[in-house]
C-alpha cells in the first residue's frame, strides 16, 4: 500500500479563527483529516513579526489550538510552533538558500507594512516580517508536505517554499525536499463584509472579520451591514459584496436557499435584506457547535494544554529527524538522534 501523503498548514493566534480562516482553510483541514498524514501548526513565531503584547500572545496560542480543536482538529494533529525549536534552525539554513530579490518580491510583505503605517506613519517593520516567508518554507518543509491547504492569499508564499526547495536540492545534488503544492478550498477568499475589495482579515480590525467565536447578535449585526453595492461594478456584473454574501451562504452548505435567492437575483427580484438574514442564519447554525465545543475545551485548559505538550512533542521527532538529515547534507555537525 502507498504511504499516506504529508499535509501540512498552520494558522498565527494574532486572534480568533475568522470565517476567511474557516472557509478558506481550516475546515478543509478537519475533512483531510481521514486520508492524508496531518500536522497543523499554531505558528506563534509567526505572530512576532508585528507587534504584539506578550501576554496576549501566550493566552493567543492556547485559545488557538483549543479553536481548532473545537473545530473538529485532533490534538495529535496540532503542534505548537515555538514548542519545536527546529523551525527557527531551518528558517535560517533555508534563507541562506533564499535571495533577497526573491523576498522583494512578496506582495504580503508589502500589503502589511502598508497596514501597519496606516495606523502608526513612525510603525516598527521588523526584519522578521520580511523573513516570514522563510519561516513558512521551514514550516512546510520540515514535514515533507506534499499539500498544503491554504487560502489563495499564501499562493505566493507557496511558490517561494517550492523555489526554496529546488534551489537547495539543486545546490546539494540530492532530491532532499518535496516541492508542496497548495490545496485550495471551493471558497479560497472570502472578503471583509465592510469593504468587499479586500480579505477578510483580523489584522485589518474588527468591523472587517466575523469571529469563529461571535456571538449571534454580532454575526447579524455585521452581515446586515455589509456593504452590497460599492457602485464600481458595471451595471450587468454582481458586485462583490452580494457575491461574498452567495459565497458564505454556500459554504455555509446552505444550497437550497442559495439557488431561491440567485435565482430571485438573476430575476432582479432580490432584496438585500432576505439575502442577508439567510447569510446570517447560515452562519450562526455553521459556528454555534464549534462555540459549544471551544466553551466545553476552554473550562478544561490543564487537560488540554497537557494534551497539546504531547501532541508537540511527538510531532517535534519529526523535525528533529530532518534537521538531522539537513546538517548532514549541508556539512553542518549534528548532535546523535535520540
Ligand atoms: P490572517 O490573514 O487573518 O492573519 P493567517 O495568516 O493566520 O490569517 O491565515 C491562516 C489561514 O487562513 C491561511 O491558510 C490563509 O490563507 C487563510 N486565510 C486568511 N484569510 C483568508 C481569507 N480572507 N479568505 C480565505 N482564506 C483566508
Amino acid at each position: 500500500m502507498e504511504a499516506r501523503k504529508n499535509i501540512l498548514s498552520a494558522i498565527q493566534p494574532t486572534g480568533d479563527i475568522h470565517l476567511g480562516n474557516y472557509f478558506g482553510a481550516v475546515k478543509n483541514w478537519v475533512q483531510l483529516q481521514a486520508d492524508y498524514n496531518c500536522a497543523f501548526g499554531v505558528v506563534n513565531y509567526h505572530s512576532m513579526t508585528v507587534p504584539y503584547k506578550s501576554a496576549q500572545l501566550q493566552e493567543r496560542t492556547w485559545r488557538m489550538a483549543f479553536l481548532l480543536m473545537a473545530c473538529g482538529i485532533e490534538a495529535e494533529s496540532i503542534f505548537l510552533q515555538s514548542l519545536i525549536p527546529e523551525h527557527t534552525e531551518l528558517s535560517w539554513i533555508l534563507a541562506c538558500n533564499c535571495s533577497y530579490g526573491e523576498l522583494q518580491r512578496m506582495t504580503q510583505f508589502k500589503d502589511k507594512t502598508d497596514q501597519l503605517k496606516e495606523t502608526d506613519k513612525e510603525a516598527f517593520i521588523s526584519a522578521g516580517l520580511y523573513l516570514y516567508p522563510v519561516l513558512q518554507a521551514a514550516d512546510i518543509l520540515m514535514y515533507h508536505a506534499d499539500y498544503v491547504p491554504v487560502g489563495k492569499d499564501q499562493e505566493q508564499h507557496l511558490e517561494l517554499s517550492r523555489n526554496i526547495a529546488q534551489r537547495f536540492n539543486h545546490l546539494f545534488g540530492k532530491p532532499y525536499f518535496k516541492h508542496p503544492e497548495p490545496l485550495f478550498t471551493e471558497l479560497p477568499k472570502v472578503l471583509s463584509t465592510a469593504d468587499p475589495s479586500r480579505k477578510m482579515s483580523k489584522s485589518l480590525g474588527e468591523k472587517h472579520y466575523i469571529s469563529l467565536l461571535a456571538e449571534d447578535a454580532r454575526v447579524q449585526k455585521q452581515i446586515r451591514s455589509a456593504v452590497t453595492d460599492t457602485g464600481e461594478s458595471a451595471s450587468n456584473e454582481m458586485s462583490a459584496g452580494v457575491k461574498n454574501l452567495f459565497e458564505l451562504l454556500k459554504a455555509c452548505g446552505n444550497m437550497d436557499a442559495h439557488e431561491e435567492l440567485l435565482a430571485d437575483y438573476q430575476k432582479g427580484e432580490l432584496k438585500y435584506v432576505a439575502l442577508k438574514d439567510a447569510v446570517s442564519t447560515a452562519i450562526i447554525n455553521e459556528i454555534t457547535p464549534i462555540r459549544e465545543r471551544f466553551n466545553e475545551i476552554n473550562s478544561q485548559k490543564k487537560i488540554y494544554k497537557q494534551m497539546l505538550q504531547e501532541s508537540s512533542a511527538t510531532i517535534r521527532k519529526r523535525a528533529q529527524q530532518t534537521l538531522y538529515e539537513v546538517k548532514e547534507i549541508c556539512g553542518l555537525p549534528k548532535l546523535k538522534l535520540k
